[in-house]
């Protein structure tokens, strides 16, 4: 699966200039709701990493998604594996498990984002779900930044990697772009203007 050529086909993948949260310029930029706003391309993606997991051998009773971002791929994660989807959201800043969603004693989860960038959110719903009395059995996510290291691959984490080394971490394909401090970026160097992402109403 060219997972690239996914995320540009759906959008998802900008090129240009831009700059990122972190106040790094890049020449590349996801907009990952974009690659899920297409039901079919969602499915299509979600019960390959489906696939995935369940050639590992592990078993999942639940999904557990961080609200926002990992809600629809976590749903359509939990569809594709048989499981049961609910997700933790934050409130006041402090991530919870709301609307009366329960978990027992040794369930089986699986924390699903759509992206993992450093995985700090994958974690926040993951200590919850240990408060809880779950088994935290995996990390899933269609796609890795590049800080941390999926199962399979042979890529060292980077020290910015949040996700512990000794539970899978799932994903279909690495994003790993170069970044720049707006200093050091040869895109102003050559005079053109980083723009922030989403600033032109997309
Ligand atoms: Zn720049």
């Amino acid at each position: 699966m060219d997972l690239e050529t996914i995320y540009k086909d759906a959008g998802a993948l900008l090129e240009g200039h831009f700059i990122l949260s972190s106040g790094n310029h890049s020449s590349k930029y996801l907009q990952s709701a974009k690659v899920l706003e297409d039901p079919s391309r969602a499915e299509m993606l979600t019960v390959s990493l489906a696939q995935v997991i369940r050639e590992s051998g592990i078993e999942v009773d639940t999904v557990c998604a961080p609200a926002l971002g990992g809600v629809i791929a976590g749903y359509e994660l939990a569809r594709a594996l048989g499981a049961r989807s609910i997700f933790v959201e934050r409130k006041n800043g402090v991530m919870e498990l709301r609307r009366g969603f329960e978990v027992a004693n040794g369930e089986k989860v699986i924390i699903c984002e759509d992206i993992i960038t450093t995985g700090g959110s994958a974690m926040e719903a993951a200590e919850i779900m240990l408060e809880l009395g779950a088994d935290v059995v995996a990390f899933a996510a269609l796609a890795n930044r590049g800080f941390c290291s999926r199962t399979g691959s042979d890529k060292e984490p980077k020290p910015e990697c949040r996700l512990p080394k000794d539970v899978p971490f799932f994903a279909l394909g690495d994003f790993e772009f170069e970044i720049y401090p707006p200093n050091e970026c040869p895109m102003c160097a050559n005079g053109s203007e980083a723009i922030k992402p989403g600033s032109r109403g997309n």
